[in-house]
């Protein structure tokens, strides 16, 4: 080949696109400076009580407009207390996506309850409303959805199919706080809806957690599960005070971060081996954690003649991906890989509805751009777009 080292890559010693690297997460923010000012300044940094988190449980009610929010100390541990919330429980089934966060099939289990799973959408890669009626049984007493990586699950059937056959819904907004599905805010649609606040989400405290409910039963049950002799999860007045304009700014940063996924998109609509999430359509819009991207290694050249899709394949695609990550990254782009997917699960720890294909295809192929950057001029987002284009050109040529 007769290229100069400026058309080379960066992983094989050529300069890298973004020589800056990906942004730091948290971003500076003067207004969480201020409210870290101010809880000094009060006192409330060292309170078990203080306004900060009223307030804010207040404002994430208000946000939803439903009637109770309650905040705790992790994502996961929301999950937890939603499952004790709709009252699940031991020989309970509950199901979930073949691909999820970890953290979910370990909360079903923490509740006592056995997990029973149903496979992808191939269009987004996430949980395919369509699969939920065959895989309730007797035990079955609630489902778990995630909206993961820009993908919207569409709740408006599914939730028709869960009341009809008493399931209750748990809503995981997690990956995206603010989100439309269907017309509503994410996390409404379900008994009961979950925020993480982890160090990298979109809204962050370090740590931290939240639910939210229009049932007073359910908030009363959360209450319960949470009260042992005194809050055993909670989240701390210092934490609630710089969530509190994080919160404020939230739907002008999702708009922010939906242009530029838009723009990227766009420049990349053409590039080989390189496929976007697709929703449904319908009033919805998705909020940015991580931007899901497909990879299709039966487009590039490094698999070229293997047949795609067939269960052998699995593993060379993960290589591929791994290779192609590695490669994105050294030219200065956050893009990683996805969660690993519960596919390979034994039926001692669940039951399987099919073979979950798509779940198994969404771990090995699913890559995922960070969300920090999302926040960059367009200039930036089009020279993410170019550091992931000309990676996949490099894999075809
Ligand atoms: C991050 C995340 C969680 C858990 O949040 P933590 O605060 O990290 O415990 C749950 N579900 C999904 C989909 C997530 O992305």
């Amino acid at each position: 080949m007769n290229s100069t080292s400026h058309d080379r890559l960066a992983i094989r010693g050529g300069p890298a696109v973004l020589p800056e690297g990906p942004p730091d997460w948290p971003l500076a923010d003067d207004e969480v400076l201020a409210a870290l000012q101010a809880a000094y300044a009060s006192g409330d940094w060292g309170r078990y009580h203080g306004r900060n988190c009223a307030a804010l449980a207040e404002e994430i009610a208000r946000f939803h407009g439903v009637a109770h929010a309650a905040l705790c100390c992790s994502g996961t541990i929301a999950v937890e207390l939603a499952l004790r919330g709709v009252g699940v429980g031991a020989d309970d089934e509950v199901v979930l996506a073949g691909y999820d966060f970890p953290g979910n099939f370990r909360a079903v289990e923490a509740v006592g309850a056995r997990v029973v799973l149903v496979d992808v959408h191939e269009s987004n890669w996430n949980f395919d409303p369509d699969q939920l009626a065959a895989a309730c049984g007797q035990k079955t007493k609630a489902v778990v959805v995630s909206h993961l990586h820009g993908g919207i699950v569409p709740l408006r059937g599914l939730v028709e199919t869960a009341r009809s056959r008493g399931l209750c819904v748990v809503e995981d907004a997690c990956q995206c706080p603010g989100a439309t599905v269907e017309g509503r805010r994410a996390g409404t649609w379900g008994d009961v809806g979950v925020w993480s606040f982890g160090g990298s989400k979109l809204l962050t405290a370090g740590r931290g957690g939240a639910l939210f409910t229009d049932s007073a039963l359910i908030q009363q049950r959360i209450k319960v599960a949470s009260e042992r002799g005194n809050d055993a999860f909670p989240l701390s007045e210092l934490q609630a005070a710089v969530l509190l304009p994080q919160v404020a700014r939230l739907d002008e940063r999702n708009a922010m971060r939906a242009a530029s996924v838009q723009r990227l998109l766009v420049a990349l609509a053409k590039t080989v081996g390189v496929r976007p999430l697709v929703n449904a359509a319908g009033d919805t819009q998705p909020a940015y954690y991580k931007l899901g991207l497909k990879l299709a290694p039966e487009e590039l050249r490094v698999v070229a003649g293997v047949s795609s899709g067939e269960r052998a394949d699995f593993s060379s695609a993960a290589a591929v991906r791994d290779e192609f990550l590695a490669a994105v990254r050294a030219e200065g782009v956050a893009l990683d890989d996805g969660f690993r997917g519960f596919s390979l699960r034994g039926s001692r720890r669940c039951r399987k509805l099919g073979e979950l294909r798509q779940s198994q295809l969404a771990a090995e192929r699913m890559m995922l751009l960070h969300h920090p950057v999302l926040l960059s001029p367009a200039e930036t987002i089009d020279r993410v777009a170019a550091a992931i284009a000309r990676v996949a050109v490099a894999f075809c040529s």
